[in-house]
Parts: structure tokens; sequence; C-alpha cells
């Protein structure tokens, strides 16, 4: 049995740039105005920042030179939904589908947040997040849970999803309330232009990772093999359908061969110090006898 692996990572011609796409100001429960904001993740170097203030389009922002602003706003009525990208409001008071139908028809992409926040680590309900279409993804890691009921890491819900054969990029945010939730989370794309359109081109494409503080340099797929560096990681794991752990490596490097037993995707965790991740997206796994790969997409 072949197997033929598709990977959404470029191999040359970009540059990585970080970025968060969850952050609350003064215009909602945020605790500093939209320009400094702005200027405190430029600062550390970040290159895109979308400000998702709750039910509220905080647009447009003076930002500092360098930092590609992103439209957006983070709708409520129901589970939380990131519209990203979006230059209008979106009403709350509707479904989660036609929020995310809204969000697309206005260029945007939709992210669902925080699935396990809450004291039934239940914010998103599964046979939701199984239900909706047309959403690029959701929230594997959000900063503000760490700190309240529920569990901030959602890999076990996107594990789930992608093992359906459903379709979903994995996001790392700060979900920023306050300055001490500051660079927790946060992704890091491959862009081919340092402008809003290339941002988001490259989160449409998964072309990023997920991180809390490791960094990948390289993602290459080769035949059958998938590798990976990340030079600051002590832990490398491959992890296949439903969760399953198929290698891993105490190392900074590791590769992995397919060898039939991954479903239909392998994804990649990469452990650092003090219980930091970098988090890969899906690369799929289209075996010759199996058209099936992909459904859902
Ligand atoms: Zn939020």
């Amino acid at each position: 049995m072949s197997a033929k692996l598709i990977s959404p990572y470029l191999t040359s011609g970009y540059e990585w740039l970080r970025g968060n796409l969850h952050t609350h100001t003064t215009r909602s429960d945020g605790s500093q105005d939209p320009e400094p904001t702005a200027r405190m993740y430029a600062d550390a170097g970040y290159g895109f920042l979308c400000i998702s203030d709750h039910d509220t389009l905080t647009w447009p922002i003076a930002g500092p030179d360098g930092l590609v602003l992103i439209p957006g706003l983070e709708v409520a009525g129901g589970p939380h939904i990131l519209a990203v990208n979006v230059e209008r409001p979106i009403g709350k008071d509707q479904s989660r589908q036609a929020v995310i139908d809204e969000a697309v028809a206005a260029g945007g992409i939709a992210v669902l947040n925080h699935p396990n926040w809450g004291f039934d680590f239940n914010h998103f309900p599964q046979d939701q997040l199984e239900a909706l279409r047309g959403h690029v993804g959701i929230e594997i890691y959000n900063g503000v849970v760490d700190a309240l009921e529920g569990s901030a890491l959602a890999t076990d819900r996107w594990d789930q999803l992608l093992s359906r054969g459903l379709h979903a990029w994995g996001f790392a945010h700060d979900d920023l309330h306050d300055e001490r939730l500051f660079a927790r989370g946060w992704l890091m794309a491959q862009v081919t232009e340092r402008t809003r359109d290339g941002v988001i081109e490259a989160l449409r494409r998964g072309r990023f990772y997920a991180s809390t503080g490791v960094d990948i340099r390289r993602i290459t797929v080769r035949a059958d093999t998938i590798s990976i560096e990340a030079p600051r990681a002590q832990r490398i794991r491959f992890i296949g359908a439903w969760g399953r752990l198929l290698h891993e490596a105490d190392d900074w490097e590791a590769g992995y061969r397919i060898g039939g037993r991954e479903g239909a995707y392998v994804r990649i965790e990469c452990l650092g110090r003090g219980g930091r991740c970098a988090w890969s997206q899906p690369i799929y796994i289209v075996r010759e006898d199996d058209d099936q790969a992909e459904g859902g997409r």
C-alpha cells in the first residue's frame, strides 16, 4: 500500500511571522487601550495581531510600523467564535453556523474558541464542534483558561475532529485580558508576503504552527517520512488518529516513517522546558486504496 503525504508547510520562499489573533482591550473587558496593546506586541517581535474584542469591532487601529493588524472580533451568544479579517461587526444572536457563514461571507476566517473552558470542561460541546462547517479550526491552547475553570488545552477535541475526517487547523492564543496573559500562546506563520492578505492566506492553508514557547525550524516531508527540527525541544511526539502516540524521541530533531497504523493524519508535538510546547498542523495521509482521507474538507 503506497501512501502520499500532504503537508501544509512550505520548504522555501517564506519567512516565519509570529502572531496572536485573540486579544481584548478596553473596548470590551481588557485592561489596556488598543494602541498600547498593539505596541506591546510589536515591541516583543510579533509580526501580526488581531484585536478581537467581545462583540465589538475595534477598528481601525493606529498600529506601529511593521506590525500587520487584522480586524476582527469574538462573537458570543453561544460558544465563542473568533471572526478574523472582517471589517464589520457580526451579530451574536444567531446560530453558530450563521456566525461562521457571515464571517466567511465578509472575507474572513472563523476559529472555534476554548472548547474545554468551564466547570464542565465543555464550553464548546463536541457534537456542535463536529456539526459546524466552514471554519478554519479550533483553539487547541487558550491562555486565559489556564487561570480559569477547565482546561486551556484542547488537543483531545482536535484529535476527535481530525479522526472523524473533519478538517481543522490548531490555534494557540493569549486571549489577552491583562498583561499577565501576554505571550502565553501564539502562532508562527509561514508568510510569503508581510501583509494582511499574506497572513490570512497562510492561516487558511495551515502554513503555521501553534506554540507556548518552543520554536519549530523546519518540517519536511520526503516520500513516506516526516522530519522535524525544533531547536529547543527536549522531546518530540508523533501522534496519529484518535490521539494515538506513534513514536517519541528525547531529542530536538526526529523523523517518522509512515507504517500503516496512523489513520488519516500525523501531527507533531515538540515539548520543551517548563511544559512549553509547539504543535504542528496535521500532515494528511492519502493511501491509494483510501480516497476517504480528506473527507469533510
Ligand atoms: Zn476572548
